[in-house]
């Protein structure tokens, strides 16, 4: 098997390591190193932001996809209103601008004791501080028919990438009359409001281009993020194309047929044009499998350096995580991230602590001139994440205060992958 040390990682980041390796290694073996494993909203934001604060740590990004596609706005591309090359993102920048050493390969173990990360390859890397930010995994086989292959006919999309680009082609092929059904998870899953905004932008589609076909979301859920909301958009933009089933309604979905594309529940049986099945969701795989995650599927942390309860020296940020009232967005992984840099860096270089505060704002597309958005602030307490303020928009708005949060959403995506990957 395969080790990297520090002396022999600095040889291949490049082919002009030759003549100035020996100050650089010089330098690296002075420096503690954080290895972060996942380049996406969590885990490219604690590199770039322990890389950009503490010039004292090495910082090392493993991540297998050459380039990340953001689920936020991917509904905007599923109806139309964004270009697929406007929701991906390279890690250039982070290379560049912040020396972090980018690998594009799978962590597939972690040895704590030892202090080392596993890869695909074989190779190893020592690391001082640990950081995973694994997004999510799916629990397949919950629901009878719904393994990893039927997500090549009933994609979730719930993951940025190839899975958007299938469900985008399933829309546009679909015909004009035919029924598109949402399955939707149970709590806590990635992006509370998402599966309705996903219904309202596929709405907004079928009205300009298959106006006779029809939205169902089976939901597992009795109540939804925002309901409110989106019920007033469905009955102003779209009345009568979508209908949402609780689960107390439908006794939930109990399984599906992915060869005549038909969901089951308790009592009927739908049949689809296409399936959008978002299955239960948990702590991505590594997690799970290096004891990271408890028997809710989550990883506790402790809430104000983001360091695991289960495991000391190792950080977890993002949707893998639950503590409190933290609901999973990028805006929060960030956030998270931003808390758990600095904590990491004061440990490892005595800088200072700031009290953790955390922030989330999410905006909501209910059609292209309309959008509403959530703003919460959350902060420690004692064991667990609060939140401490809530605003959120309401029922009865003036349009042109929607136009004005689709305006601050579009500046907000730009910005924000700007803080992440820029
Ligand atoms: C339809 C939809 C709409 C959304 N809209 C919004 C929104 O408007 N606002 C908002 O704030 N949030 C939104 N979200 C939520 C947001 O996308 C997630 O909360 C966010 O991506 C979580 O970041 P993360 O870093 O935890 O996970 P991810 O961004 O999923 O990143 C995880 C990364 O880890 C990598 N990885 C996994 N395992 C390994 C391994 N073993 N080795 C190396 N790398 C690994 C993966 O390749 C991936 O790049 C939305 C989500 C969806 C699905």
């Amino acid at each position: 098997m395969n080790c990297w040390t520090r002396r022999q990682f600095g040889c291949l980041a490049g082919a002009a390591c030759l003549t100035a390796l020996a100050p650089r290694v010089a330098k690296a073996q002075a420096k503690s190193r954080v290895v972060v494993i996942g380049g996406g909203i969590g885990g490219a934001t604690v590199a770039k932001y322990l890389a950009a604060s503490a010039g004292t740590i090495e910082v090392m990004l493993v991540e297998p996809k050459p380039r990340y596609t953001t689920c936020f706005f991917s509904s905007l591309y599923l109806a139309g209103m964004r270009s697929f090359e406007s929701l991906t993102h390279g890690y250039e920048a982070l290379a560049q601008n912040y020396g972090i050493k980018v690998i594009h390969e799978s962590a597939v173990a972690i040895d704590p004791a030892g202090k080392t990360v596993a890869l695909k390859s074989g190779a190893k890397l020592p690391y001082d501080r640990l950081v995973l930010a694994p997004g999510i995994a799916f629990k397949f086989g919950a629901i009878e028919g719904y393994d990893e292959a039927a997500t090549e006919i009933m994609p979730h999309a719930w993951n940025g990438g190839p899975q958007t680009e299938l469900l985008r082609r399933q829309l546009d092929s679909m015909e004009d009359g035919g029924l598109f059904l949402i399955v939707a998870p149970p709590n806590p899953f990635r992006c509370p409001p998402g599966p309705y905004e996903r219904a309202s932008l596929v709405a907004y589609y079928f009205k300009q281009y298959k106006p006779k076909s029809k939205i169902l979301i089976l939901d597992a859920k009795d109540s939804f993020f925002e309901q409110d909301l989106f019920q007033d958009a469905w009955t102003r933009h779209y009345p009568g194309m979508i209908e949402w089933l609780p689960g107390q309604f439908t006794g939930g979905v109990k399984s599906v047929n992915v060869k005549d594309l038909s969901v089951k529940t308790q009592g009927e049986t739908f049949k689809a044009a296409v399936v959008n099945f978002i299955p239960a969701q948990m702590a991505g795989e590594l997690a799970q499998q290096a004891g990271l995650a408890d028997q809710s599927g989550w990883c506790p942390i402790e809430p104000t350096s983001f360091e695991s309860k289960l495991q000391p020296g190792i950080h977890i940020v993002g949707d893998a995580i639950q503590s409190g009232e933290m609901p999973k967005s990028a805006f929060l992984a960030n956030s998270q991230a931003k808390i758990c840099a600095f904590a990491i860096a004061a440990a490892l270089t005595g800088s200072d602590r700031f009290a953790p505060h955390l922030f989330n704002t999410c905006f909501t597309f209910l059609a292209a001139d309309d959008a509403v958005s959530d703003a919460i602030a959350l902060a420690p307490n004692g064991n667990t994440i609060k939140i401490s303020e809530i605003l959120i928009s309401e029922v009865g708005e003036d349009a042109e205060l929607r136009r004005q949060v689709v305006q601050a959403a579009n500046g907000w995506y730009t910005a924000f992958t700007h803080d992440v990957f820029g």
